[in-house]
């Protein structure tokens, strides 16, 4: 998941600082503790605002020593939280005008390199506001906001001036691998798959060690895009007879289905789909993987014209589980549609590493809640959802915090979930739906 921005808050205690930052962040819980690369002893909150996403954290009061003197382990707890800020708000109290702790903080600030935006609290009196704000342009950081963290006035002005401040969220390099696994029962025609792959791709680079002894896989190229196919000898090695069955058992399988960003999961058409094949798919979604379904030997098929829907219906039937998968006839043997089949990778791979704003889902949610209202339980009380936010991608992972998880059932959060579907695709990759109550 790509680290968002942080918005760090600072101030002396009672300015009223926490409670602008609830004001900011909607009083969200703080549900990022397992992100890298962040300091884990500090409360996280997600906000947005606009189309953007970031975190925001309170430093906590910046405490002095009769009034002039920084603690030095507070300085040195605040210097790290702006280290990794893109921005940094630091608050005041407009009733109570400028301080000498104000001016000592501003000064400190001012030789720090992170942007500033002074953030004067308690101006909710509309007559007077402006003017308490106007006091602190003494500390020599820009504009003084006047805002007011009780009653939410000023905050929107406030965060217009910061957005432009916040780096843009990593985007996906588009060009960057996609590990693929090819999985299937014996005979599915996996080896001649990768034969066809291997056949039509540019280049063929070297065989790479993979983590156990014997996988091996191998990276092709198409139109600049790398794929690396996971455990190709485990997908070749069956030609030497030796191996007993658990060689390509479904622990190989497994395995490779870990390691992978897309699994085809290859079907003989012929066959249809087997009790095995029900076992790998059930894998490839509890490990929340991106998937194609590849119908292979199509060509050994005798077909009239209903026969690809007949087909695409029963596979479906079967495979209701995984209706968000992407199905196609191919022929590894002919390599008829073998070209497709990546097209439908590189589709899978960029929904299964993308992530949508908060403001999207939102969006998303009010139109899917107004439609049809959650459901009330027996003692009268409505479930109520109060906003949702994408937790992490591979495979997309949607926090929804509500007021009490038991009053969805079932059917609801299928709704909400078709509805995420609907309306903002995700085509080839699980969906995972997180439900929380709030404490
Ligand atoms: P912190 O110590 O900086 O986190 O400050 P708090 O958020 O705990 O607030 C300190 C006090 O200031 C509390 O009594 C708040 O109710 C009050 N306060 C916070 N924001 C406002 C505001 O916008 N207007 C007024 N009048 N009081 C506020
Ligand atoms: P694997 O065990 O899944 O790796 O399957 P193989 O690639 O070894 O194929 C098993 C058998 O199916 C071989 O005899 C292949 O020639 C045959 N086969 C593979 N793909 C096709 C196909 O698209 N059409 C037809 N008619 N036969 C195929």
């Amino acid at each position: 998941m790509p680290q968002l921005p942080i918005v760090a808050i600072l101030g002396r205690p009672n300015v009223g600082k926490s409670t602008l930052v609830n004001k900011l962040t909607g009083s969200r819980e703080a549900i990022v503790h397992d992100m890298p690369g962040i300091t884990r002893d500090r409360l996280y909150q997600p906000a947005f605002w606009r189309d953007r996403d970031f975190l925001v954290v309170d430093t906590g009061g910046l405490v002095f020593d009769d009034d002039t003197e920084f603690l030095p382990l507070i300085r040195e707890q605040a210097a790290v939280a702006l280290a990794e800020a893109s921005a940094a708000v630091f608050v005041v109290d407009g009733q109570l005008g400028v301080t000498a702790g104000d001016i000592e903080i501003a000064d400190w600030l001012r030789r720090q390199s992170v942007p500033v935006f002074l953030a004067v609290n308690k101006c909710e009196a509309p007559d007077r506001g402006a003017l308490q704000a106007a006091q602190f342009w003494e500390l020599g950081l820009g504009e003084p906001f006047a805002v007011s963290g009780i009653h939410g006035t000023g905050t929107g002005d406030l965060l217009d001036a910061v957005l432009p401040h916040l780096p843009p969220v990593e985007s996906l390099d588009e060009r960057e691998e996609i590990r693929v696994a090819i999985v299937g029962r014996p005979n599915v025609g996996k080896s001649s798959l990768l034969n066809a792959l291997s056949g039509m791709t540019r280049a063929i680079v070297s065989p790479i060690s993979g983590t156990t002894r014997d996988a091996v896989d191998w990276t092709v190229e198409r139109n600049g895009q790398s794929y690396r196919i996971i455990d190709t000898a485990g997908i070749r090695k069956k030609k030497n007879v030796d191996y007993g069955p658990e060689f390509f058992g479904v622990g190989r399988a497994f395995k490779a289905i870990r390691r992978a960003d897309v699994v085809l999961l290859v079907l003989d058409a012929i066959d249809g789909v087997t009790d095995q094949d029900l076992k790998l798919a059930g894998r490839i979604k509890d490990d929340g993987r991106a998937a194609v379904l590849v119908l292979n030997k199509w060509d050994a098929i005798e077909k009239d014209s209903n026969t690809i829907y007949t087909f695409e219906r029963e596979i479906r039937a079967r495979l209701h589980f995984m209706d968000w998968a992407e199905a196609i006839f191919a022929s590894a043997q002919s390599g008829q549609r073998v070209g497709k089949i990546l097209d439908l990778v590189d589709v899978a791979a960029a929904e299964h590493r993308r992530r949508v704003s908060t403001a999207t889902i939102n969006e998303v949610l009010q139109e899917a809640t107004s439609w049809y209202t959650p459901p009330t339980n027996r003692q009268g009380r409505q479930g109520k959802i109060y906003y949702g936010t994408q937790v992490s991608s591979q495979p997309p992972t949607i926090a929804l915090f509500v007021n009490d998880p038991l009053r969805f059932k079932d059917d609801y959060r299928r709704y909400i979930e078709r509805q995420f579907r609907e309306q903002l695709g995700f085509t080839g990759t699980p969906l995972r739906l997180i439900w929380r109550g709030k404490r």
